[in-house]
């Protein structure tokens, strides 16, 4: 009985055949095989595991697809207008700052081309010409195609340079990080809860979605208990209460309640919502942003979820600055995490997160049937 438990947690190799295994080579062949299948189940658990040994898959953000060659440069039609006296710059920047055409979508561009005593202003890309001040000697306005974004590598600053003087604005490249096999477990465990969660909900009314955040693997005291939660829109005919939203809020409300961070000192018990002040990309943030609403809340942490959430919990978790999300099944419908959109790769984001999908069978663990137009 027990030796039947234990080979089914493995992959299934109660149902090999002694019948069928011809060789012992085959034999051992096929022994290995479902070894191979859960791998970081055995052993020391600070051994790393290899990438194509773990049971899920990273979803790659396309933004880390840089424009390298000339024509793979993204580029969008602007307004620019000679200046044929460099006296009247600083007059030309005055004005475009006061005439509104100032816009955030051209931020990663320079204002001013020089090419020798020679200046270009680039105003704008609205779809009519802007009309200029009356200032001496002033060309009309005309299109020249400029970058969409700015540059992420210096070879890309070089070919984007050709067409307009763009930002250089290095990303901190992705690389996958190393797992353990005890953090691997740390996460089997959490994602067979949200599945056993998941299929006790389905025997009600609800929606079978779970989501939970655990105790972080390597610094458990950042979150002094695990947090989950069902979806929950039908039994309370409420239309946002989705399992992630319902476990941020969870979160916040757990948080309001704990000492504020003004206060915090050693006897504190968890360090709340420190934030990671110390990575680049959260620089934009201002500091006088308010750490006990959405923001902040799941730094450092990892969400776990039956499925792909949708856009609207992507957001959310954008918001709450989680560290990884993983799930079970996707929703290439409806789904926020590299479904019908990958919100932590669109480019005003300012914030990203890990996102993995568990790899249907590993660990036992197998999918939970959901509508696939259900926004999850
Ligand atoms: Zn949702």
């Amino acid at each position: 009985m027990i030796d039947e438990e234990i080979d089914q947690s493995w992959g299934g190799l109660s149902v090999i055949d002694d019948d069928k295994v011809g060789t012992e080579d085959d034999r051992r062949n096929v022994t290995e095989d479902n070894a191979d299948l859960d791998v970081w189940n055995l052993g020391n658990p600070d051994d790393i595991v290899a990438e194509e040994d773990l049971p899920f898959t990273r979803v790659k953000l396309s933004l880390d697809e840089e424009e390298e060659e000339i024509d793979a440069v993204r580029t969008m039609q602007a307004w620019v207008v000679d200046i044929p006296d460099p006296k009247y710059i600083a007059t030309m920047l005055k004005w475009l700052k006061q005439s509104g055409l100032d816009s955030a979508s051209l931020v990663h561009l320079k204002r001013i081309r020089r090419q020798g005593n020679f200046a270009t202003l680039l105003i704008g890309t609205s779809p009519t010409p802007p009309p200029l001040p009356d200032v001496v000697g002033l060309s009309a306005p005309y299109q020249i195609s400029v970058p969409c974004t700015p540059a992420l590598t210096l070879t890309s600053l070089e070919l984007k340079n050709t067409f307009w003087p763009t930002v250089y604005a290095p990303r901190r490249k992705w690389e996958p990080e190393n797992w353990t096999k005890g953090k691997v477990r740390w996460a089997h465990s959490a994602m067979k809860l949200v599945q056993e969660s998941a299929k006790s909900t389905s025997k009600g009314d609800d929606l079978p979605i779970v989501a939970r955040v655990p105790q972080p693997y390597e610094d458990p005291g950042s979150l002094s208990q695990p947090f989950v939660a069902n979806d929950s829109r039908i039994s309370t005919r409420h239309p946002l209460r989705h399992a992630v939203l319902n476990v941020i809020r969870q979160v916040a409300d757990y948080r309001a309640l704990q000492p504020s961070e003004s206060a915090s000192n050693d006897n504190s018990p968890m360090p709340i919502l420190t934030g990671d002040t110390s990575s680049s990309e959260d620089e934009q943030i201002p500091t006088d942003v308010p750490r006990n609403g959405a923001h902040y809340l799941l730094t450092g942490q990892t969400l776990f979820t039956t499925h792909e959430p949708c856009v609207m919990c992507s957001m959310a978790l954008l918001h709450s600055r989680v560290k990884e999300v993983f799930y079970l099944v996707p929703m290439p419908l409806t789904g926020g995490c590299g479904g019908l959109t990958c919100l932590p790769a669109l480019k005003p984001v300012n914030h990203r997160f890990t996102i993995a999908q568990w790899k249907a069978g590993k660990g036992d663990l197998s999918p939970i049937t959901l509508d696939e137009n259900t926004d999850a």
